[in-house]
């Protein structure tokens, strides 16, 4: 493809922008607050909070600059006029309203498809993925993630599949493919005894000269001159807060700012540079249980994935850093009222999600044990009759549906109560179609516009580095 074609693909870069620019006469001090933002990007890293709306991302900052005094590291390079800001549509092909599949192949295949599908058009047409773009020119490409490494989001970047669900054909494509770093959760896709072919596709990885890493320790010593393959855990990974309330899964389980540590560390020497893809997974699933520590407290995780990622590019100088999400989930936020600081402020006191709180109940837990493993996880007394009503759940007077939600725990019911106590109110247990935050650091955030649709970000990425989309 010719260099005229290339820029017209990426829809929204034109040329010569930089001299319409009305701020370019501080052009110099710019260029430096955003770092080198002309130069070519050699490797890029996207760190996507999943199901991220607007009022997680606030209150997360506010969370954090009531309890520490500092807000996140995300809107403290918006404090600093440190990065390029965007809004961005992430509709897909069949809706206004994305899944993670489709939005992740937005990026990935520069093409919206239907929701559900993985850089796969409703006619069959497949659009390469662009790590496996950026590894056919030389480069070393990755992902991390708290949830399942052969989920949506890092498989958007990597493979092509007409569904989402097919996870362990998934994990044999990544072995086939080489990715140089995969590391998150999802050990049932991997596992001879958990996979429908009983395929122990550990074995496999390690035939073709991988080095597989099970446990924090692990990662931590596995050479940095051999492609890794990391899976943590089952499914997705603890919450966050679960993890640091428990000395076995804290000793286990690397936070999300380990893993990119370990991710940049074992590729950033590669001549050639690397692509790293850092997922907060876990983020969309608080949303969809309305589980407002696991959501805080892993976009915390997030946040520190961010500062790695930003040490690591500030000290480089030829990174760009994206950070984003791909949709809104949920839509939380803090409701205005006289005790709206202090109850919100008493989310600082929890030890636990709500996801631990309700997979420790049973049918014969009693009302006084509920309130007591309540009272221990978020520092608040429920009453009797709220105790009895999340009973009701557990002996199929009710039960509630919801994505991440197979024993059909009653996540929404919980999150009611608690917004007595807290003053959360959510508006939905579903993705939302906000247009979403976008920021970039670094060489090719210049070609950041204010507003651009979820396919131009996989061109800008390409247009960053210098690679042509010949593809
Ligand atoms: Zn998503």
């Amino acid at each position: 493809m010719n260099r005229r074609k290339f820029f017209r693909n990426g829809s929204l870069f034109t040329l010569g922008t930089t001299l319409l620019n009305p701020i370019s006469g501080s052009a110099n001090t710019f260029s430096q607050a955003i770092g080198n933002k002309n130069k070519k990007a050699k490797n890029i890293i996207i760190v996507v909070s999943d199901g991220m709306s607007i009022g997680t991302l606030n209150m997360t900052d506010l969370y954090l600059s009531r309890k520490t005094g500092n807000g996140t590291n995300w809107l403290q390079l918006y404090k600093d006029n440190r990065v390029k800001r965007s809004l961005m549509d992430m509709a897909s092909a069949s809706s206004i309203v994305t899944d993670s599949a489709a939005a992740s192949s937005s990026w990935g295949g520069g093409v919206r498809i239907n929701n559900g599908a993985l850089n796969v058009s409703e006619n069959g047409e497949e659009h390469l993925p662009i790590w496996q773009k950026f590894k056919a020119v030389g480069k070393k490409a990755g992902c991390v993630t708290t949830v399942p490494i052969t989920h949506a989001t890092p498989a958007g970047f990597c493979i092509n599949s007409k569904s989402r669900n097919e996870q362990e054909t998934i994990a044999e494509k990544y072995l086939d493919l080489k990715f140089d770093v995969m590391m998150g959760g999802g050990n049932k896709y991997f596992s001879s005894e958990s996979r429908k072919d009983k395929k122990d596709m550990y074995k496999a990885f390690t035939a073709n000269g991988f080095e597989v890493v099970q446990s924090k320790k692990e990662m931590f010593n596995a050479t940095t001159d051999k492609p890794i393959i990391g899976v943590f855990d089952e499914e997705g990974l603890p919450y966050s807060i679960d993890r640091e309330n428990d000395k076995e899964l804290h000793e286990k389980i690397p936070t999300l700012a380990e893993m990119t540590k370990k991710a940049i560390d074992s590729m950033k020497d590669h001549a050639e540079g690397f692509v790293l893809q850092v997922e907060a997974g876990k983020v969309d699933w608080a949303a969809h249980g309305n589980d407002i520590s696991g959501l805080i407290y892993d976009q915390v995780a997030h946040d520190e994935a961010v500062k790695v990622a930003m040490d690591f590019a500030e000290k480089d100088e030829e990174t760009l850093v994206i950070i984003t999400t791909d949709h809104g989930n949920a839509n939380p936020g803090v409701i205005y009222g006289k005790y709206a600081n202090k109850n919100f402020d008493t989310i600082q006191n929890y030890k636990h999600t709500n996801d631990w709180v309700l997979n420790g109940v049973t049918k014969t837990t009693s009302a006084a044990t509920l309130k007591e493993r309540i009272n221990y996880a978020n520092n608040i007394s429920i009453t009797n009759e709220e105790a009895k009503l999340l009973l009701n759940y557990y002996t199929d007077l009710s039960s509630e549906e919801g994505l991440y939600n197979p024993k059909h725990l009653p996540f929404n019911a919980l999150a009611s109560i608690q917004k007595q106590y807290n003053s959360v109110g959510w508006i939905s247990m579903q993705h939302s179609a906000d247009y979403v935050e976008l920021a970039m650091y670094g060489p090719g955030s210049n070609l950041l516009q204010p507003f651009i649709k979820n396919t131009d970000l996989h061109y800008l990425m390409l247009e960053a580095a210098e690679v042509e989309n010949k593809f």
